[in-house]
């Protein structure tokens, strides 16, 4: 389970506060949507879950499973089943992407306590995952993300996903890069590893994303809070008037 708690968080460079007090508990099993304005503190929310540099919390606490995200160890979030997906997945140059991605799955196996997969199981569980998605050998062995394009990032991070198994993962999508064929890749990815005990927190520009992916409970983010839960009902509320009336309700200027 996955529960933060009144989260405050300012860019540690300036005097500016992003995140002013958000609250969610995500279940296990469940897929929680975030939408919101731009600038509403979405994708901050999930960097400062990432631990990504450059943020400060003044405020509030993120826990995990009981780890507490904010202090943990990229390799202490990965073992406790953290995935983040991003907008702008990293280049990674001189790295090619079978060895990034058994890097990855063996440093969870460590964290965890458990033994390194063979290099036999290994090339066997990626051809596996690869052949699924329709990635191509030649793709596998070029340096991790380097020249790929937009649909190329968002094969091989659902190919990441698939790898990992991860217990919660952490979608940041902006969907103006998402044309029809990646929207429908990465439900699928998504949809494929649903199974009653992962949980998925998306964060999602536009309610397109949410035809197919269906989620539990969708919140609306706006000015570094969560100002409406409800259910998917929520996400076609807003896809039909738009935010305002929202914030206009919240009395968030806009
Ligand atoms: P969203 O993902 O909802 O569009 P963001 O989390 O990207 O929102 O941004 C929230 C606000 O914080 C915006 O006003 C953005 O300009 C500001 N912000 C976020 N990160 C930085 C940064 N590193 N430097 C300056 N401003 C930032
Ligand atoms: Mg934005
Ligand atoms: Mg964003």
């Amino acid at each position: 389970m996955l529960e933060i708690k009144n989260l405050h968080v300012k860019l540690e460079e300036e005097d500016k506060q992003i995140l002013k007090g958000v609250n969610l508990t995500l279940e296990d099993g469940k897929v929680h949507a975030i939408m919101g304005p731009n600038g509403s503190g979405k994708s901050t929310l999930s960097y400062v879950l990432s631990g990504r540099d450059g943020y400060e919390v003044t405020q509030g606490e993120a826990h995990l499973n009981g780890l507490n995200l904010l202090e943990a160890e990229p390799e202490e979030r990965a073992a406790a089943g953290l995935f983040l997906a991003f907008q702008y997945p990293v280049e990674i140059p001189g790295v090619g992407n079978m060895t990034f991605l058994r890097t990855a799955l063996n440093s969870q196996r460590k964290a965890r306590g458990e033994p390194e997969i063979s290099a036999g199981d290994f090339l066997k569980l990626v051809r596996e995952k690869a052949k699924s998605l329709k990635i191509d050998a030649e793709m596998l062995k070029r340096p991790v993300n380097v020249g790929f394009s937009g649909g190329e990032k968002k094969r091989n991070e659902i190919l990441q996903m698939a790898i990992l198994e991860p217990k919660m993962c952490i979608l940041d999508e902006t969907d103006s890069g998402l044309d029809v064929d990646a929207m429908r890749l990465v439900s699928d990815g998504v949809n494929a590893l649903r199974d009653g005990t992962r949980s998925f927190l998306v964060i999602t520009h536009y309610q397109r994303l949410l035809d197919h992916i269906k989620p539990d409970v969708v919140h609306i983010m706006a000015d570094g809070r969560i100002i409406e839960t409800g259910g998917p009902e929520l996400a076609l509320e807003v896809e039909k008037n738009g935010y305002a009336a929202l914030l206009d309700k919240h009395g968030i200027a806009q």
